[in-house]
């Protein structure tokens, strides 16, 4: 079990029991009752301009508040909704309580609400083919525009033939952004890259972080290659403001990362929005920030 910011125990509830079918079974049921009993929630990490700590954005990240348990981390329970089948409702779940979120946010902040909001997409849930037309439906249901939503995917996803990638260009055409997650983890191409209907790569954390080892600045070589293919670059998992500086150095324009913020509930980022602040220490430290 893991601590996080608020103090949360995260179970890995699958260490261990890989074996133990009747085990999965249950979980299987209990995340099924999680789904419609109002067990899941979203947090919300900001995604932040490089240069003056401003939100640009906001990621969605699922947790699950186990009635004996406690808040359990999406590692430990999106496998077992993948398997069971389970990962469409909730899927939907998310995505449907994310933009409802996005919108009372507008509603409530205007212009400081974040520009996007990023979504974590499963490969299951593009596979679907009703899928585009689901997330252009609660669009509407919630009066949000396209371009106000990032869709999250990893390499193998992007990589899928067929109904995946019908529901990419559909969505593309819809005026979402579509955003490679992870990225450099996978297994891309310069081939995929330039043929798939990606808008957005997220530099993995592995590679933000590595750069204080000393070893070859793969951030550097990415953001190149995002810029020579006109994507967008964003860092996560940025923690020092070392990094930080070495990104917007490098050419980043946007980033996440404890550093700046970690996931938080709702109305905690609500009050970050009121008080419309930077989110750089650094600037915050130096009395520098706006307005
Ligand atoms: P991801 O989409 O790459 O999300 C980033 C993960 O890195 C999050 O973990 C976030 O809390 C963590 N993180 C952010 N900043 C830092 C940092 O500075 N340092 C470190 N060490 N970690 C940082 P989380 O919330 O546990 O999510 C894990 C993964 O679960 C996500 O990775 C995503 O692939 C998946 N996931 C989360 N929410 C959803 C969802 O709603 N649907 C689906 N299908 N997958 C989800
Ligand atoms: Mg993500
Ligand atoms: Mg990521
Ligand atoms: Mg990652």
């Amino acid at each position: 079990a893991a601590k996080n910011l608020t103090g949360t125990t995260y179970l890995h509830y699958e260490a261990g029991m890989a074996a133990n079918g009747s085990e999965h079974a249950h979980l299987g049921a209990e995340l099924r009752e999680a789904i419609t009993g109002d067990q899941l929630f979203l947090v919300y990490q900001p995604i932040v301009s490089l240069d003056d700590g401003r939100i640009m954005g906001s990621e969605a990240l699922v947790r699950w508040a186990h009635p004996t348990r406690g808040t359990l981390a999406p590692d430990s329970f999106i496998p077992v909704a993948e398997r069971t089948g389970l990962i469409v409702p909730l899927g939907r779940w998310v995505i449907r309580t994310a933009f409802a979120q996005l919108a009372a946010w507008i509603a409530e902040h205007g212009e400081a609400a974040p520009g996007v909001l990023n979504v974590n997409v499963s490969a299951r849930d593009l596979r679907e083919p009703g899928f585009a037309d689901g997330v252009a439906a609660l669009l509407t249901e919630h009066h949000l525009t396209a371009d106000r939503i990032v869709l999250e995917i990893t390499e193998t996803m992007a990589l899928e033939p067929g109904q995946s990638v019908v529901n990419l260009h559909r969505l593309r055409a819809l005026g979402l952004r579509v955003s490679l997650d992870d990225f450099g983890t996978g297994h891309s191409t310069l081939t995929l890259l330039h043929d798939c209907p990606i808008d957005e790569i997220k530099l993995d954390r592995s590679f933000t972080q590595a750069e204080i080892d000393g070893r070859p600045p793969v951030s550097a070589a990415v953001i190149h290659l995002a810029q020579a293919l006109g994507l967008h670059a964003v860092a996560e998992g940025v923690e020092t403001a070392e990094q930080a500086e070495q990104l917007l150095s490098l050419g980043y324009i946007a980033a996440q990362g404890y550093y700046f913020a970690r996931p938080m509930p709702a109305d905690k980022f609500s009050e970050l929005l009121h008080e419309d602040r930077s989110l750089m220490p650094t600037l915050v430290a130096a009395g520098q920030a706006f307005p």
